[in-house]
């Protein structure tokens, strides 16, 4: 039988992603969602969860799509309420929020999901095996994209706790941490932020694995043209490409997968979280997070020209 599920926070991702993967679950039925403004046809619609929760009491589960400002309320009052609960990347606004959210998923002997969606991506798997058998060298993560095309409007994105270019940056630093065999660290860090808004537009951060490899990181909103979500990481045997923000993939030049990104992605998600509420089991890691955490902590700050959402 499929879980009952309700969807909080009705945008750009629930409407493009979640809705779509949920249509066609054979893991969740939608029964219920939760947006201050929106609304989606044919479904019960509340303006906040608390309602939600209290006039559609058997909802098993709970899949959040809200800013990461608006995470941890959401997670911690469906946790309480002894539902599972599936979480958008980023996961919080601040790492012991997420902390917090595991702890009560722990407590309540309930799922977490801290979902990374381009961890789900097609290539990653091959990427993480050809790293396997190979010493790294150096890496490079160019992630550049325009802000006016994909996140349009999106005025939280800019505000403190929005991660600013770190909202589509942070997807990098997920499918670095889960490709690489060996830790990661931020050494140092020059964030530009615009002179009008909160967050940073543009940032360069240099990591350092413990074994003391350099992998660079560019993040850029700012791109006009060609868009960038490419991880390079070279081998003393051979290079990898991991493209797409995971979907494609070269090895030392040659084409071995080239899906568009967020193919796939999302039916694999609800499968993973599908598999996680059947074993009682909770999957949460805070290490893209940390990182992007860190680079504010120890970044240089650029103020740059203003910009205008
Ligand atoms: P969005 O289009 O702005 O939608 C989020 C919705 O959440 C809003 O429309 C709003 O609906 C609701 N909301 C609740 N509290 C809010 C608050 N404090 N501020 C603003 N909106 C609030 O954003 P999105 O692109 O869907 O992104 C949401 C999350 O998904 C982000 O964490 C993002 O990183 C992640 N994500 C986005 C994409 C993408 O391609 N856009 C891809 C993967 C992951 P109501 O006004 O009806 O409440």
């Amino acid at each position: 039988m499929r879980r009952k599920l309700a969807l909080v926070g009705i945008g750009k991702i629930a409407l493009d992603q979640h809705i779509p993967a949920l249509e066609t679950s054979p893991h969740f039925e939608l029964v219920a969602c939760a947006s201050r403004n929106a609304k989606v046809a044919g479904m019960a619609n509340f303006p906040d969860l608390e309602t939600l929760l209290a006039r559609v009491p058997d909802v098993e589960c709970v899949s959040i799509c809200t800013p990461p400002q608006a995470h941890f309320d959401a997670a911690r009052a469906a946790l309480r309420a002894g539902k599972h609960v599936m979480l958008e990347k980023p996961p919080a606004a601040s790492t012991r929020q997420i902390a917090l959210l595991a702890d009560e998923a722990d407590r309540r002997g309930v799922t977490l999901f801290q979902t990374w969606h381009s961890r789900f991506a097609a290539a990653v798997d091959p990427a993480r095996e050809w790293l396997r058998e190979r010493a790294l060298a150096g890496g490079r993560i160019t992630w550049k994209e325009d802000v006016h095309h994909w996140h349009p409007g999106q005025q939280w994105i800019w505000e403190p706790g929005g991660f600013g270019v770190f909202d589509p940056g942070i997807n990098a630093l997920s499918l670095l941490t889960e490709v690489l065999a060996d830790e990661v660290f931020v050494e140092s860090a020059v964030l530009e932020f615009p002179e009008n808004q909160q967050a940073p537009i543009a940032a360069s951060v240099r990591l350092r694995t413990e074994g003391g490899v350099l992998v660079e990181a560019e993040f850029d909103f700012r791109q006009t043209g060609p868009q960038s979500w490419d991880i390079e990481l070279q081998a003393a045997e051979g290079r990898l490409k991991l493209s797409q923000g995971g979907g494609g993939l070269e090895l030392d030049g040659r084409v071995v997968a080239a899906d568009p990104g967020l193919a796939g992605e999302y039916p694999r998600l609800y499968a993973r979280f599908a598999s996680l509420c059947a074993e009682g089991a909770s999957e949460v890691d805070w290490r893209p997070l940390q990182l992007v955490a860190d680079a504010f902590l120890i970044g240089r700050r650029r103020i740059v020209a203003p910009h205008h959402v």
